[in-house]
């Protein structure tokens, strides 16, 4: 006897491309779960200004997850908070075990985005949360008028230590070349910001601190000179990896765990889909994202059409 609930379409994410997905699944009127084992909005969430989704001028990242959640609800979508322990094939459904239960799904749809990367340098466990922080729209007011350090040279670690300037006093960017990977927007407001100050060619080799971040141990690469600054934060940006290690050895990924997938979001095991930032390829854009989403869902809906005669 099998205990899970049913749906026709069950999403695993609710970042943009989940939320996408969900809206689409559930105006074609199938019953459609979303499964969120943090908060909606995935990485936006976490992102205090979004300027490039088309249509919207500025806005707040987490709202933008708010309103795609209300949107996709209005249509019907039921939202489950739970984190995914593992995935089981039944004759053509696909089961979903869950730390709240067990669901199945005619076409299941990967969303689950991608997390942040560590440095895996010392001090940086132990202080997480005690002055290192991988999210400036949550922590950054924590430090005001203080010195603070960011690591990283792409586009999140620009945005956010733009956000971190509202209230430290100073801002190193510790980056290790010696140029910026972020867009040229970001980088010209980085270096029109008067509190940022560019540490190049640098790698942090240790965080220390008794019950706070207090310094950070740099080494130049091109010199190998050691150095340190004394700083109240360190902010982590150094880019993402996506969340599919449990699919590992049931679906085609490539080395960096990324799910291939072809032009409609199949990822060649029938009724299994993936959008956004765990596919190949991604743009690693909200709208980008947001694209995958619908297309996974649209051809969600054919295939349970065809496959199920419903
Ligand atoms: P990213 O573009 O991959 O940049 C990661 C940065 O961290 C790079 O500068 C990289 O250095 C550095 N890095 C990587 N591993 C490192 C290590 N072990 N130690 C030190 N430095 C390390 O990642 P992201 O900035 O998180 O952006 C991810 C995606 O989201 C991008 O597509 C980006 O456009 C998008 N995004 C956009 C915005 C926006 O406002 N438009 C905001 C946030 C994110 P190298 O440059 O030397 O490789």
């Amino acid at each position: 006897m099998t205990t899970e609930q049913h749906y026709d379409i069950v999403i695993i994410g609710a970042g943009p491309s989940g939320l996408a997905a969900a809206l689409y699944a559930s105006r074609a009127r199938r019953r459609t779960l979303l499964i969120e084992r943090n908060v909606t909005g995935g990485q936006i969430a976490l992102t205090s200004i979004i300027e490039n989704y088309p249509g919207f001028d500025e806005v707040d990242g987490f709202e933008l997850g708010q309103m795609m959640q209300r949107q996709a609800e209005k249509y019907g979508t039921e939202m489950a908070y739970a984190n995914v322990t593992g995935l089981e094939r039944r004759d053509k459904l696909h089961i979903v075990h869950t730390s709240e239960g067990d669901y199945s799904a005619k076409a299941l749809i990967i969303a689950g985005g991608a997390d942040y990367n560590k440095l895996a340098v010392p001090g940086e466990e132990r202080l997480t949360g005690k002055g290192v922080s991988y999210c400036a729209t949550c922590d950054a007011a924590f430090f005001k008028d203080q010195v603070v350090a960011v690591v990283g040279g792409g586009d999140a670690a620009m945005d956010e230590g733009l956000f971190v300037t509202r209230y430290a006093s100073k801002v190193y960017v510790i980056h290790r070349r010696n140029e910026l990977r972020a867009g040229k927007i970001l980088q010209e407001r980085a270096f029109a910001n008067p509190k940022m100050e560019f540490v190049w060619n640098t790698v942090v080799e240790e965080i220390e601190g008794a019950d706070a971040v207090q310094r950070v141990k740099l080494r130049n690469v091109e010199t190998n000179e050691e150095s340190a600054l004394d700083v109240g934060a360190v902010f982590i940006f150094i880019g993402h990896h996506p969340n599919t290690e449990y699919l590992r050895g049931s679906v085609k990924m490539d080395g960096g765990g990324h799910l291939y997938v072809n032009d409609w979001m199949e990822t060649g095991v029938p009724g299994l889909f993936a959008a956004g930032d765990v596919r190949v390829n991604s743009a690693r854009q909200v709208v980008s994202a947001a694209g995958d989403g619908a297309t996974a869902a649209i051809r969600a809906d054919h295939y349970i059409t065809d496959t199920f005669h419903e």
